[in-house]
């Protein structure tokens, strides 16, 4: 339970309270001293006077029969002694003694003594030494409260906390006389005893004594008053606090009372003012970004619409350029010919390539990218990705590599293409940016904190050992059309785009894109992809099955390469395989013979390390004899040695990009075939890898009568031309939809190659009339082929019944593998 604060008025009430209780028992308290130093004067002058009249009384007569004790003239005295009383009862507490003394040199003798019988003194202790003193100076000396040697306050409290004990508190006054009777001193000493009860502090509670205390109550009321009349203003200048706080800055305080309450409402009034001003400034402000808003979405639209349209326009034409050229390429022409039509065609290429991204790049702005969510294969993909630079790696002495970590996934469920599209732009720049060195591809589990706990990721990493990006401008570079250094624009070409899409992209994915690098000594980029497993896919990795790798386990295997990265990625893989590795650090021409003492079971080298195509064949002929089973790492065109495989049975040569899979195939071949074992290939393979076909197989295996739907006539007849050059014969064609609807009908068509944009009846039109409108025996597979690449297009595609998607330019391996993924996806699997 929580007490409640009293309120301001209540406080003061009880404060002014409590002060007047304390100013009036300060009042009382001063009138009781007053009181009994009053009362204290009016005993002793009263005492005084009594005891003087009695000294003036000692007549010689009278003071020879008290010596005789007369009975009249001792009950004169005992009338005299009752008078001195200062008790509260009727009974004196006194006493009276007479002295006499004979001359002026002999003691004071005691003649007379009377006393009540309450008196409590025995002793004449302190009347004889005050005689004494009267003695000397012949003048009468009293003493009470004012000369006993107690303080009055010391009686006062005394008297105060009096038990009733008379003995214990009374006071005594005391006087003594002298009188020149006859020539002989006579002294009168009178004593009297004070009751304490005459002084209690009950008489000071008297009503008068109050009367000063009723000044108090007109103080208390004004108190009342005033606390009331304060709470009150609170009050109200809180609830004019909460009603501006809820909104309603139209309220006002009234102007009014003492001018520091008028001043506070004044200030209230002008801060009410302020709000609304400043709230309707920004009620006002609101409106025009939001008109702004609908102004800048309206123009984005226009924009993509714009770009959509634009880039559907060039590539057509594009297409033409690009399919015209490929296959002019294949027909006889001189090399300068040759030389200038490869000119052709990569401008055309890279003129779409330019198109494509800035297409994402508006995409990406107007966050109309949706991402797929397919199972991908991982290591496909980043070989797909590697096999693209193979050549450019090789002519350019870079060693491409990459390293996936076996507990990576084979399939996770992401965006293939846009996955693919980062990867080849980070490889594609780390090839740009490297003189010398290597690039290497990891794909390595990480995770990453969420508010939930710590989250699995495929971490992707790009790293070179080229040029490098000064600090200052590795942040720059992730801006769209930014470069880190302008000059590299006429060195490299490129947009600056690249970064910029490739880190929305990852945003996309869920992560970020990062980078580390040093200036002069490389870069790595590197992003999160989340780990999202295809749970059918358990079929382990062929690499990771141990009967593959059991011909190897324990054997001894020496590494030889002219590179460091690449000799740490084979021995990763030698470790995994359980295999004893032995590293050459260095080396030199007669590497082969200190190999051969060594005597190996296998041996992986770079034939680069010899110098010469003579030393090379040297080095090949010497294992060989020697019947040391070696792979040789080599790139492709880096060396014109041909190594004849019926004389060298023992030295297989692996083309870089090495992959695990790869390594594995060609180090168990050639130490099974020293065993006398031919290992078939079809035992390192993980599924139908149907994609590496030869280009003039597809026909044969996937079978099909062909119509292609396309209004424009060049690009039928690309399309045909690269149909043929997949084996495909007797292809047909139809100007629009309509005339392939009808052709369709005829029912002996299997695959319809479907244009999007056509007059009289589009693609899409033209799909959902063959799925809905008649019976066929027999579905063709449709795919589409368009020039539009905007988001969205592909599902609607996929939503009217097709099974593929191809964008213009075609090229021959775009259509080989969406035939062969149509046909995968419609159910009709390759021939046997
Ligand atoms: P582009 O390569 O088309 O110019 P990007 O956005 O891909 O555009 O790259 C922007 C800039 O970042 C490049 O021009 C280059 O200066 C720098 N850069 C990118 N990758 C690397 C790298 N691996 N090494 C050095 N510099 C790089």
């Amino acid at each position: 339970m929580s007490l409640r604060k009293p309120s301001l008025g209540f406080t003061l009430v009880c404060v002014s309270l409590f002060m007047a209780a304390v100013g009036a028992f300060l009042g009382l308290g001063i009138t009781y001293i007053n009181e009994v130093a009053i009362e204290k004067k009016n005993l002793t002058s009263d005492f005084s006077s009594k005891a003087a009249a009695l000294a003036q009384r000692l007549t010689p007569n009278y003071v020879s029969k008290l010596e005789r004790n007369d009975p009249a003239a001792v009950a004169e005295m005992t009338n005299l002694l009752t008078s001195i009383n200062y008790t509260r009862s009727n009974e004196a507490s006194s006493r009276i003694t007479i002295y006499r003394k004979e001359d002026q040199f002999s003691r004071p003798d005691q003649i007379f003594t009377i006393q009540s019988p309450s008196f409590s003194e025995e002793s004449q202790t302190k009347i004889a030494e005050m005689l004494l003193d009267v003695i000397t100076t012949e003048r009468p000396i009293i003493r009470g409260f004012a000369n006993e040697s107690e303080p009055y306050h010391e009686n006062a409290k005394r008297l105060r906390f009096s038990t009733g004990n008379q003995n214990e508190s009374s006071t005594t006054l005391r006087a003594v006389f002298p009188a020149i009777i006859n020539g002989e001193h006579t002294y009168l000493a009178a004593e009297a005893e004070v009751s304490p009860d005459i002084l209690t502090f009950t008489n000071i509670l008297q009503l008068q004594h109050f009367f000063p205390l009723l000044g108090i109550i007109p103080l208390m009321a004004s108190l009342i008053f005033m606390s009331a009349w304060f709470s009150n203003r609170f009050k109200g200048l809180a609830e004019g606090m909460n009603t501006v706080a809820e909104g309603r800055y139209d309220y006002r305080l009234k102007q009014g009372g003492p001018p520091e309450i008028e001043r506070i409402h004044c200030s209230f009034n002008v801060m009410a003012e302020s709000l609304r001003n400043t709230t309707d400034q920004f009620h006002a402000s609101i409106k025009e970004i939001q008109v702004a808003q609908r102004q800048a979405e309206v123009a984005k639209g226009a924009k993509s619409d714009f770009l959509a349209n634009m880039s559907h326009e060039i590539r057509t034409p594009m297409n033409g350029i690009i399919g015209t050229t490929s296959l002019l390429m294949e027909t006889p022409m001189t090399s300068e010919q040759k030389e200038l039509v490869q000119i052709m065609r990569t401008s055309g290429q890279s003129l779409v390539h330019l198109i494509n991204d800035v297409l994402d790049f508006s995409k990406l702005e107007s966050e109309k990218m949706e991402l797929e969510n397919e199972p991908v294969d991982l290591v496909a993909l980043v070989e797909e990705t590697i096999e693209m630079f193979a050549y450019y790696a090789a002519e350019s002495q870079l060693e491409l590599i990459y390293y996936i970590e076996d507990q990576v996934p084979n399939f996770i469920f992401s965006d293939r293409e846009r996955l693919k599209q980062v990867l080849v732009n980070l490889v594609g720049n780390s090839m740009k940016f490297t003189n010398q060195g290597e690039v290497i591809i990891t794909a390595r589990i990480a995770s990453r904190e969420t508010s939930s706990g710590s989250e699995p990721m495929i971490r992707i990493s790009v790293k070179d050992t080229g040029i490098g990006i000064a600090p200052e401008n590795q942040e720059r570079i992730f801006e769209a059309f930014t470069q880190a250094d302008t000059s590299t624009t006429r060195q490299f070409g490129g947009t600056g785009l690249g970064l910029a899409i490739s880190r929305q992209m990852c945003n996309l994915f869920g992560g970020e894109l990062m980078l580390n690098s040093t200036l002069h000594q490389g870069s790595e980029f590197y992003f999160d992809v989340p780990f999202r497993e295809v749970p059918q896919q358990g079929a382990i990795k062929p690499q990771n099955l141990i009967e593959n790798q059991r011909p190897l386990h324990g054997k001894r295997c020496v590494i030889v390469t002219r590179n460091k990265a690449l000799t740490g990625l084979v021995q990763t893989y030698l470790d995994s395989w359980q295999m004893e590795t032995h590293i050459a650090e260095t080396y030199d021409q007669n590497i082969g013979d200190q190999i051969i003492s060594f005597n190996p079971d296998l041996v992986i080298a770079d034939p680069m390390i010899m110098e010469g195509d003579e030393a090379i064949i040297q080095f090949a002929d010497k294992l060989n004899q020697h019947m040391i089973p070696s792979v040789f790492l080599t790139a492709l065109g880096e060396s014109s040695v041909r190594l004849d495989e019926l004389q060298h049975p023992l030295i297989s040569i692996l083309y870089k990009p090495i992959s695990e899979l790869k390594l594995l195939k060609e180090a168990v071949s050639v130490v099974q075939r020293k065993n006398g074992i031919e290992v078939p290939d079809h035992a390192f393979s993980a599924k139908g890898t149907e994609a590496t076909l030869p280009h003039d197989q597809i026909a044969k295996n996937y079978p099909a009568k062909i119509l292609i739907v396309e209004d424009v006539l060049m690009n039928q007849k690309i399309a045909a031309m690269v149909l043929e050059k997949l084996g495909y014969q007797n292809i047909e064609f139809a100007i629009n939809g309509e005339k392939g609807v009808a052709r369709v009908r005829e029912g002996d068509i299997d695959l319809v190659f479907m244009d999007l944009q056509m007059p009289v009846m589009g693609g899409i039109h033209a799909t959902e009339a063959i799925r809905k409108n008649f019976n066929l025996a027999r579905q063709p597979t449709i795919i589409a082929m368009t020039g539009h690449a905007l988001a969205g297009v592909k599902e609607t595609c996929f939503a009217a019944g097709m099974n593929g998607f191809l964008t213009k330019p075609i090229s021959v391996s775009d259509v080989k593998n969406a035939i062969i993924a149509a046909a995968e996806s419609a159910g009709h699997p390759a021939n046997a």
